[in-house]
């Protein structure tokens, strides 16, 4: 079979790398855990030895073969023949994920990890994204991704993967990330417009709050003048003059909640 590069078919090879997301799953037989993308179910094996079930999503049908052996061999393994981003996660019933992600899904699958009830997810991407969604204030990586990715998970950078692990070699680093979902540390009045603000902030990350702000009025359906105005009536409770990639997260949080109540007030 010629491994697809757009459905990112780089699978694994080296087992020390199967052997580490594994133990730092901390899985144990009570465990049902959810896998995206069954390749030739290197991962899968070795999930389905402790777990109690797997399910694992897979998009490409000409991994049959694959998916048949293994579940002749293992009773426990269920597959979705599906797209993962289409796949209703809430009808799968799981506690854990662990996944070498296709890494052209990275972003979308991520997000749509972190609207499910889970207790951690050990999940590969690729090196430089893992090191943004688990960047802190006033460092390189620090990111829109950062932000939101640790609104409601706790982020741990576990260690960097070499293309040597993988068959065929893929371009880039990859990295293993585990994810531990928990309740947002901040309150945001509306998620939504949340998200706004931080795209709208990081599209300048190294000017001022206030500046990136204005200069990305659009991003948050304001025009520059209310938006200005705005922003001098509420100049006593937020520091604008600091740099975006200098701002934590809870301080973003508040900055969207003063914004948000202000544009309500402009309705
Ligand atoms: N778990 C295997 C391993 O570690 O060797 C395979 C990992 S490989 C990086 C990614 C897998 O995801 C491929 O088998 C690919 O066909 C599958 N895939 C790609 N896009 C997908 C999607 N949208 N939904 C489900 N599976 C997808």
């Amino acid at each position: 079979m010629k491994k697809s590069k757009k459905l990112g078919q780089c699978f694994l090879k080296d087992k020390n790398f199967v052997k580490k997301a594994i133990n730092r799953a901390e899985l144990n037989d009570k465990d049902i855990v959810l896998e995206v993308g069954l390749g030739e179910g290197a991962l899968t094996k070795e999930l389905a030895k402790i777990a109690k079930k797997v399910y694992v999503i897979e998009l490409d049908e000409r991994l049959k073969p694959f998916a048949d052996e293994i579940t002749a061999e293992f009773e426990n393994v269920e597959i979705i023949w599906s797209d993962a981003l289409k796949v209703d996660l809430k009808s799968i019933e799981f506690n854990k994920i662990v996944a070498n992600l296709p890494y052209q899904i990275s972003s979308p699958i991520t997000f749509k990890f972190l609207e499910e009830d889970f207790e951690t997810a050990v999940l590969m991407y690729q090196y430089e994204f893992a090191k943004r969604m688990a960047g802190k204030p006033d460092t390189k990586e620090y990111s829109r991704l950062s932000v939101a990715v640790q609104y409601n998970a706790d982020v741990e950078f576990i260690c960097k993967v070499p293309p040597s692990a993988f068959s065929p070699k893929p371009d880039v680093n990859s990295a293993i990330v585990k994810l531990t979902k928990r309740e947002p540390k901040y309150h945001v009045k509306d998620e939504e417009f949340f998200k706004k603000v931080l795209k709208a902030m990081f599209q300048h990350r190294n000017r001022t709050v206030k500046r990136a702000l204005i200069d990305s009025s659009h991003e948050i359906e304001i025009d520059r003048d209310n938006l200005k105005e705005i922003l001098e009536k509420i100049e006593n409770e937020f520091d604008f003059t600091e740099r975006v990639f200098k701002t934590p997260p809870e301080k973003i949080g508040h900055l969207s909640n003063l914004l948000y109540g202000e544009m309500l007030n402009l309705e």
